[in-house]
């Protein structure tokens, strides 16, 4: 199975009432530790790798062997971008093999957020891959280390995110409801109303980022209440450090980096299989049989492949854009 792009599983959680958790990785002791996970759990899955990350992992670089894994996957695998802050980047991820990307223009006004977004979907659904975009802001700052802290002004408004699927064609919204990047500063409080109030309105799969120290009881009700993709990533990493701390405290004497390293991906493992059975996506393939990757005859398997990269004609398509948006500038 090759990658599939994140309609097929998002939109199979939304009717199923489950969210697909989707991991940030930034090496390959994370791809590991993740995908094994999800095969341990017979989860599908989505692997990230945010823009913010870019100085740690070279995307041309992995993306071949996270294509090799999900090829051998027993489950479906999904690789998107987070947080690509450009449509450059949106388009050197597509090139790269992505079969998601999100596209983050939550800083932008309303209006240049509109745009940006449905220049990025232009592109990428030419090519069969899905976009993610976001609207409000959520808190905190993606790979940083300081605690974060989400801000009631830049909440999701129901009626505006109405409004920008509509005019953006998005294929899934990223929703700013008290959740925060990094690490909370005291315990997070979600605000479900507001998240019943959206689901109301958005048509589109909902995606909950900063997941890391949401408490379980909160995640179950986000996903009850249509969360259908949760992002998760600090809680992840702290765990692995963590790890790594108390090997080297037990015996100072380690001098093989890859013994930690082995230490690092099997803690990334366990935390990922406890997030999946939070989210209520552990079991989902055996569950459903139209979900089974490995057994050939699901719908996944069945279903028709995102359309295979021409790069010619995703070179054609960024021009055609370009000059449009050239031409449409000019007074
Ligand atoms: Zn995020």
């Amino acid at each position: 199975m090759s990658l599939i792009n994140a309609n097929q599983v998002l939109q199979h959680a939304d009717r199923h009432g489950y969210a697909i958790g989707a991991f940030d990785l930034v090496n390959l002791e994370f791809l590991n530790g993740i995908l094994r996970a999800a095969e341990a759990k017979h989860s599908p899955v989505i692997l990230l790798i945010a823009e913010v990350h870019f100085k740690y992992v070279d995307i041309e670089q992995i993306t071949p062997a996270i294509e090799h894994m999900a090829s051998k996957a027993s489950v479906p695998v999904v690789l998107g971008l987070d947080h690509g802050e450009t449509v450059e980047t949106v388009v050197r991820a597509i090139r790269c093999g992505f079969s998601s990307v999100m596209f983050d223009g939550s800083k932008l006004s309303f209006e240049e957020n509109v745009k940006q977004t449905s220049l990025a979907v232009q592109i990428a659904h030419a090519v069969g891959v899905s976009v993610e975009a976001e609207l409000g802001q959520v808190g905190g700052s993606e790979g940083s280390d300081g605690l974060a802290v989400a801000h009631e002004e830049f909440y999701t408004d129901p009626k505006q995110a109405e409004e920008f699927v509509q005019r953006t064609g998005v294929d899934a919204l990223a929703v700013a409801i008290g959740n925060a990047h990094g690490l909370y500063k005291g315990t997070p409080k979600l605000d479900f109303e507001r998240l019943e109030a959206i689901k109301k309105l958005v048509p589109v799969p909902l995606v909950l980022h900063g997941g890391s120290g949401i408490p379980d009881a909160d995640f179950r009700k986000a996903v009850q209440l249509g969360i259908s993709k949760i992002n998760f990533f600090t809680e992840m990493s702290r765990e692995a450090v963590n790890k790594v701390r108390r090997m080297l405290e037990q015996n100072g004497k380690i001098i093989g980096l890859q013994d930690l390293m082995l230490g690092a991906t099997e803690t990334i493992q366990e935390v990922v299989e406890g997030r999946l059975e939070v989210f209520g996506s552990a079991g989902i393939c055996t569950r459903f049989n139209d979900l089974c990757a490995a057994c050939g005859a699901c719908s996944f398997a069945t279903m028709p492949a995102s359309a295979p990269l021409d790069e010619n004609r995703l070179v054609e398509l960024v021009s055609e854009v370009v000059a449009q948006t050239l031409k449409a500038r000019t007074p």
